[in-house]
């Protein structure tokens, strides 16, 4: 609580009374320490492949390495942490878009937009050799939407389902529509999300397993993303999930009149 005292003068200038005022900073606090706590991460992100990137362009700069293969091998390493900081970067200043603006909805052809995204990760499940079961409704109705966002949202669904499966899985896919909305469901039977942390992979650069998250290229921004989307479409994004069972997320979306 900050206090503020406001003295009240009387006609010869005397202090003859007052008014103390009483804020409640939590609400504020919370948000310097979010931000701070934001910081900080980003920092030690962006630390991360930065540090390795130097360490073998020194090693490469001041050893006399004659092995043309391990020059290569090093290179490639710069190569794909350089490629991983773009990437980081790029979902940044995405997430910040969208935290910072927001936009106005307009009646869009979702199935549309899904079926784009979906050619674009169809390829992806394939290489995994994993299956995808779509479950779409015939004649669905215009909801409200961003399209380019609602695409960023499929995508990072989709992607993280194939990215926690094993090869050989499956993955199902429905559109429904119940009274007036659009309901979206994807369901996998990857590795699943503990209980305790399903609430917290939506938070900016949480995730469950780091290393695994990494060496699949993820950043831990995109649920935080998706999140935030969703939102901003007035509905929420919803997880139910078991440990080595699978995971299913879960969005509507309003139709549109
Ligand atoms: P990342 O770039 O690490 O994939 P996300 O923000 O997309 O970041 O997801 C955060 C974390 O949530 C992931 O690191 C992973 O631990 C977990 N996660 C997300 N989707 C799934 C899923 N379909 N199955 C299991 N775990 C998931």
């Amino acid at each position: 609580i900050q206090t503020t005292f406001i003295p009240l003068l009387g006609d010869n200038k005397d202090i003859n009374g007052g008014v103390i005022v009483l804020t409640d900073i939590t609400e504020l606090r919370k948000l310097e320490t979010v931000r701070n706590d934001f910081v900080a991460n980003v920092s030690h992100e962006l630390r991360t492949p930065l540090t390795s990137i130097l360490g073998y362009l020194d090693t490469l700069l001041e050893s006399d390495i004659e092995d043309q293969k391990t020059k290569e091998k090093f290179l490639k390493i710069i190569k794909e942490e350089t490629n991983r900081l773009s990437l980081l970067i790029t979902d940044l200043l995405n997430l910040s878009k969208i935290e910072s603006q927001s936009f106005e909805l307009y009646p869009g052809d979702f199935l549309k937009t899904f079926q784009k995204v979906y050619h674009l990760l169809e390829k992806n499940a394939q290489l995994k050799d994993i299956n995808i079961n779509l479950e779409i409704e015939d004649d669905l109705p215009q909801v409200y939407m961003v399209r380019e966002q609602v695409e960023q949202v499929l995508i990072n669904l989709i992607d993280n389902a194939i990215k926690y499966s094993s090869s050989g899985g499956t993955i199902n896919i429905s559109v429904q529509k119940k009274s007036d909305k659009l309901y979206f469901e994807i369901q996998d039977n990857g590795i699943g999300i503990p209980v305790d942390e399903q609430e917290r992979i939506f938070e900016r650069f949480y995730r469950v397993d780091k290393a695994r998250s990494r060496e699949l290229g993820g950043t831990g921004i995109g649920l935080s993303i998706v999140r935030n989307i969703i939102k901003q479409h007035g509905s929420e994004i919803k997880v139910e999930s078991r440990v080595g069972e699978g995971s299913k997320f879960s969005f509507y979306l309003n139709i549109a009149d």
